[in-house]
């Protein structure tokens, strides 16, 4: 006899999704990855730098297409209220699942992203939904989140980027960096100082157009990700129009927050799906390399690596998915503006485990395949390099466990 015990947000809904979108890889991704092929500019999560840096555009169009095809096909925005609607432990295994099968392929484009609509912009005024978030949910556009500075990354109520109120209008000056999608975005989610020495509530969330006045996109940062898609953006005394700012004044921080939030818990189904990949690839490679004349998944010391690896990814999946349905369950859920006192320490809970486990999980890959895992652009030395780098954007880990001790000390207080 089987038994089947069905986790937390393993809904109808979610089948339906996640079998619609392995007809989508089938149909539309796979035949826009071959063309990709053809051309000789790199992969998409290896894309060959155009002499600026950035990512080929040839790479860059690949992706907008699956986006523009996946937004058509009703894929794009399960994440946000006014798409799908799926609740944070629904998302996770939609998550895990566009990971475990897109690998590090162009359908990891078919699920929005920093590129696309969030739990932040939602709150945006009726004018600014039809002009900015119809058409990101729509693939029609992208959007960047620009929050940190060069010197100020952690220690955000410290940054420089001001924005002062001419008539109903707001104007912004400063500069911003670290920025993913900054050479491409149509639409930049920018925080910036409204009233200094109000802490929490000393900044607001603009929406500002990229053909603005005063705009302008500054160098490429190159990172261990090697993409081409992070960089610097500069904002003259840019106009932003009252109807593009995001909630109230003041939201700033906690709209930042639910930003962030997001991509922490993101990393539940994104780490248990490119585990759950790696693990596959590992125990096919055991089993298929040999030494001494037999494979070396017969060798106790392979064998606990992968075992090491299943525990990894079981145990982060298992906590992550815990934590978003409690999260699921409180009052304004995951992304509420005020956020719930409880949430902040499960979210960072969700962070810093999946980050250490898929870091541990990455290098025991690259060690089951010995001198191939370091092949340069190989699945397992870009997902290390990957790894490595997610312990620190949307808040490094020594964060997330000031947030985790925070959260226990505030108990019975
Ligand atoms: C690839 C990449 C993409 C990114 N994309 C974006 C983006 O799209 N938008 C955006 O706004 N930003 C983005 N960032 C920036 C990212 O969020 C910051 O790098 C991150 O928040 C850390 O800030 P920092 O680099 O200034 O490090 P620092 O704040 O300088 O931290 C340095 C070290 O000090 C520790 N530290 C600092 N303060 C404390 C503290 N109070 N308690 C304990 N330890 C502390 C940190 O944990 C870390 O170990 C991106 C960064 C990278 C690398």
């Amino acid at each position: 006899m089987t038994v089947t015990i069905s986790p937390a947000g393993a809904t109808d809904r979610v089948a339906a999704y996640t079998e619609r979108f392995a007809a989508f890889l089938t149909d539309e991704v796979e035949p826009l990855e071959a063309d990709l092929d053809r051309q000789d500019v790199g992969s998409p999560w290896n894309p060959r730098l155009d002499e600026a840096g950035r990512m080929h555009p040839a790479v860059w169009e690949a992706r907008r297409e699956v986006q523009r095809r996946s937004a058509a096909a009703g894929l794009y925005n399960p994440h946000v209220p006014s798409g799908g609607g799926f609740c944070r432990a629904e998302m996770q295994h939609v998550e895990e699942f566009v990971y475990r099968h897109s690998g590090l392929g162009l359908g990891l484009a078919a699920l929005g992203w920093t590129e696309g609509a969030n739990p932040a912009i939602e709150h945006c005024s009726d004018a600014a939904r039809s002009r900015w978030l119809e058409p990101l949910m729509a693939g029609e556009i992208t959007a960047a989140f620009a929050n940190t500075e060069i010197s100020v990354g952690t220690d955000v109520l410290a940054m420089q980027t001001r924005a002062r109120r001419d008539g109903s209008d707001w104007i912004l000056d400063g500069t911003k960096a670290w920025i993913t999608n900054a050479h491409f975005a149509d639409v930049v989610q920018v925080t910036a100082v409204t009233e200094p020495g109000a802490g929490t509530r000393s900044l607001s969330m603009f929406l500002v157009d990229a053909g603005a006045p005063g705009f302008s996109r500054g160098r490429d940062i190159p990172t261990m990700l090697d993409d081409g898609l992070t960089g610097e953006l500069h904002f003259d005394g840019v106009r932003v129009p009252a109807e593009d700012v995001v909630g109230e004044v003041g939201d700033g921080f906690a709209l930042a927050m639910a930003w962030i939030n997001w991509r922490r818990l993101c990393r539940g189904g994104m780490c248990a799906g490119w585990g759950e990949w790696l693990l596959a690839r590992a125990i096919d490679r055991a089993r298929e390399r040999t030494s001494g004349g037999r494979p070396i998944a017969e060798l106790q010391a392979v064998q606990h690596m992968l075992a090491d690896m299943d525990a990894d990814v079981y145990a982060a999946r298992a906590a992550s998915l815990q934590a978003q349905a409690e999260l699921d369950a409180m009052p304004g859920g995951a992304f509420g503006v005020p956020l719930h006192a409880d949430a902040p320490r499960l979210m960072s809970l969700v962070k810093v485990l999946n980050d250490e486990a898929f870091f541990r999980v990455a290098d025991r890959a690259v060690q089951v395949h010995g001198g191939t895992g370091l092949r340069l652009g190989s699945p397992e030395e870009k997902l290390f390099r990957l790894a490595r780098n997610l312990k620190i954007p949307a808040g490094t880990v020594e964060i997330q466990r000031n947030a985790i001790a925070r959260g226990l000390l505030r108990r019975g207080q």
